[in-house]
């Protein structure tokens, strides 16, 4: 028999997948996948459950229903002075998962080249590589994760095609400068390439301004800017996605849209319709609750006597295991908290190309995305194991 697509059927199960299923298996509490352990607003599971009801059950419009492009369109204005045509730049998509592959899909050929920061999300590996592309992977150091600029535009070539950028990032919590975004402006103009921007944890940061890369000079045409209303209402289950883009590729993400899924779930996107144009009060109250989470989170790693990296947004916060882990990597010891602490974390050197160098072995990412006595029971298993 002629054999399946052989990239696809070696790609490991996602790390996330994996420590889940650990953490059941071994009754821990699941600090590894980025979930929240609470539902998202009530009155927007409120609008989708009505909505079921109210006829909102056949195919939605490919872009996405009208509301949820005008609701995309004024949360762009409202928090970054971005104008934006709801009819012709913004397309719906089932997650930011599907947005970052369509996004993809929409700007290169078998043979482009992608760069790529590192640490990085498990999809975007795949999804270029799938699409024939190659990944040139700029890597950032622990622990200030700060961009090297050198490396960054030694990337950049004539084969060069697009940037993924990830901000706020997962897993590091790195929020990006505005120096940063500059430098990679430049980069972006100079080389003629588009940029996609992963901001599914925009309105995750504490104490400091998300500054998409599409609000800098010239990035307006060139920026595939990518939201998930998981992430900004807590609902991450219910996979729906935002690309904001200029006209010309939003047409082409459109198409690679009407390839992978056609349509999104029409209550979920009149519920997330609703929920973008709640008030500055409930994404202010998001951002605050998280950083109470991260604090108590933080502050309780380091009486355990683990040094953490700075988490400026996002749900996680990785911390350095060197003191506790007696010279195993960070795979085992997450595999040994999971089973001995009851805390089930994510290794950090999930996030780097394995086909690249060897990356840090000494980091573990730990989600505080949890309630408040979630996380200071895990920090008492976690003092309890170590003791
Ligand atoms: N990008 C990043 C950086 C993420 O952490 C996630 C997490 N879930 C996604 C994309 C995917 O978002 P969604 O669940 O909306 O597909
Ligand atoms: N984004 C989530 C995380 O980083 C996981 C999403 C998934 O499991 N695919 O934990």
């Amino acid at each position: 028999m002629k054999t399946p697509n052989q990239y696809l059927a070696s790609l490991p199960t996602t790390i996330f997948t994996i420590m889940s299923q650990l953490a059941v298996k071994h009754g821990a509490i699941n600090l590894g996948q980025g979930f929240p352990d609470t539902e998202g607003p009530q009155d927007i599971i409120q609008v989708a459950a009505d909505a079921l009801r109210d006829g909102r059950n056949q195919y939605a419009p490919l872009t996405g229903l009208p509301e949820l492009r005008e609701a995309v369109a004024a949360s762009n204005r409202r928090f970054y002075g971005l104008e934006v045509d709801p009819a012709t730049e913004v397309v719906v998509t089932s997650g930011a998962t599907e947005a970052l592959a369509a996004c993809l899909m929409a700007v290169v050929e078998p043979g482009d080249e992608v760069v790529v920061i590192e640490p990085l999300y498990d999809t975007y590996l795949p999804a270029l590589k799938l699409l024939g592309a190659v990944p040139r992977c700029v890597r950032l150091a622990p622990p200030h994760w700060s961009v090297p600029e050198a490396e960054l535009r030694a990337a950049f070539g004539p084969k060069t095609k697009a940037i993924m950028l990830n901000s706020p990032m997962n897993p590091s919590g790195k929020v990006f400068v505005r120096e940063e975004l500059e430098l990679i402006a430049d980069l972006v103009r100079e080389h003629d390439v588009y940029a996609i921007c992963d901001e599914v944890y925009e309105h995750l940061t504490f104490h400091v301004k998300h500054i998409p890369l599409m609000t800098l000079p010239g990035m307006r045409e060139r920026c595939m800017r990518i939201g998930s209303a998981g992430k900004s209402f807590s609902l991450t289950g219910w996979k729906v996605g935002y690309v904001t883009a200029p006209a010309a590729l939003a047409s082409v993400v459109a198409k690679a849209h009407q390839v992978l899924v056609f349509a999104t779930a029409p209550n979920l996107q009149r519920a997330v319709a609703y929920g973008l144009n709640k008030d500055d009060g409930y994404y202010e109250g998001l951002s605050a609750q998280m950083e109470t989470q991260r604090d108590l989170l933080r502050d309780g790693l380091h009486r355990l006597g683990f040094e953490t990296l700075p988490a400026d947004g996002s749900y996680f916060i990785v911390a350095d295991i060197s003191r506790h882990a007696a010279g195993r990597g960070d795979v085992e010891f997450a595999r040994w908290l999971v089973e001995h602490a009851g805390v089930a974390t994510i290794p950090v050197s999930a996030f780097y190309d394995p086909q690249g160098d060897a990356p840090p072995q000494n980091l573990i990412r730990f989600a505080f995305c949890k309630k408040p006595e979630i996380l200071r029971e895990a920090l008492k298993r976690l003092e309890k194991a170590l003791s």
